[in-house]
């Protein structure tokens, strides 16, 4: 059973998150279900609604994004009118309901969809185990990047933020960083299991834009229309000639690809191999959109 507090300043809750056992709270849309499932046993939750991280302003021509604020707040601010990627992948995440709770780092933060990862049953390789059960059991929806780890990264707003250009700050007991927003992730190793570059106790207090790209688009793959994650989803962005594609749910991390060439280094295994054709599908058309405008 976890303790639960809601600190009404980020000096406060980074002095609670510096305990052991303690983990950040955004709109526990996904912390309940690794609750849930016993994928974390924190001792305390840091609810970070009320430590003033909700605002969305204008910086440097760009944009400050607070690490709560909501993805509907983000999908309907006037200010993210000039980054369509982001407004794109932000209103069409999850549901209406989950969008009103989740967090923007919440959702950057969130942990993988892989079903061995979330069944209670099984204790897989990312999990702490020994062995990756999607290699050999149902990868359908599992990513083409070879590795240790075959899971598909989730969010919707990863690549739409990384394709605009966003950094991420980061604050903890020992000071703050900032970095680019595809470096808040790793791949996974032996040692150290995590998807994030996050250190204990280190929390995502913000996410930075520049200004506005000249163009940029969001194109996913899901089951439905609605309330149903990424299978496939592809952010691209034009700044004068340089054009970037960033994937989502090809591999266990959001992954820049190369437009010339977006299936390089994806061979995928024989379930999600259906996954390369989308994936070209939905670059072609991303980057359609970025380059005739
Ligand atoms: C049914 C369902 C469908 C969904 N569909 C989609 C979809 O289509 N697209 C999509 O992108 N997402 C989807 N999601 C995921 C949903 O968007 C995320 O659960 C939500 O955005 C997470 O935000 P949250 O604030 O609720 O995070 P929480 O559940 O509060 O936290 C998630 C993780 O991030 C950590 N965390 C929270 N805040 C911080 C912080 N500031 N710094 C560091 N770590 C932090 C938490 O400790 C936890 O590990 C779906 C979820 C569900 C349940
Ligand atoms: S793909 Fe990753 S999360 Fe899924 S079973 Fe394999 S190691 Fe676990």
């Amino acid at each position: 059973m976890s303790g639960y507090a809601r600190p009404s300043s980020l000096d406060e809750a980074l002095s609670l998150l510096d305990g052991d056992g303690a983990a950040p709270l955004g709109g526990g849309t996904d912390l309940a279900g690794q609750l849930d499932r016993g994928i974390t046993s924190p001792t305390l939750l840091v609810d970070l609604r009320d430590a003033g991280l909700g605002a969305i302003e204008e910086r440097d021509g760009g944009l400050r994004i607070g690490a709560t604020v909501t993805l509907a707040e983000l999908a309907a601010s006037p200010l993210v009118a000039g980054y369509a990627a982001v407004g794109a992948a932000a209103s069409l995440a999850a549901s209406p309901l989950l969008r009103n709770v989740g967090t923007v780092a919440g959702n950057l933060c969130q942990h993988t969809r892989c079903w061995y990862y979330r069944g209670a049953e099984w204790h897989c390789w990312l999990g702490g185990g020994d062995t990756c059960f999607a290699q050999v059991g149902d990868h359908r929806k599992h990513g083409l990047q070879p590795g240790d780890c075959i899971s598909a990264h989730p969010s919707d707003l990863a690549p739409a933020l990384a394709v605009s250009g966003a950094t991420v700050e980061t604050r903890s007991g020992r000071g703050t960083r900032e970095l680019p927003l595809l470096e808040l992730y790793r791949r996974p190793s032996a040692d150290n299991r995590s998807l994030l570059t996050l250190e204990p106790g280190e929390l995502v207090v913000a996410v930075l834009l520049p200004p506005p790209p000249d163009a940029s688009a969001y194109e996913r793959l899901g089951e439905r229309a609605a309330f149903s994650f990424p299978l496939v989803a592809i952010a691209a962005a034009r700044r004068g000639d340089e054009v970037r594609l960033v994937a989502g749910g090809v591999a266990n991390v959001p992954c820049e690809l190369d437009p010339s060439d977006p299936l390089a280094g994806l061979p995928g295994n024989p379930q999600s191999a259906w996954k390369r054709s989308a994936l070209a599908t939905l670059a072609e058309r991303a980057l359609h959109r970025v380059q005739h405008r």
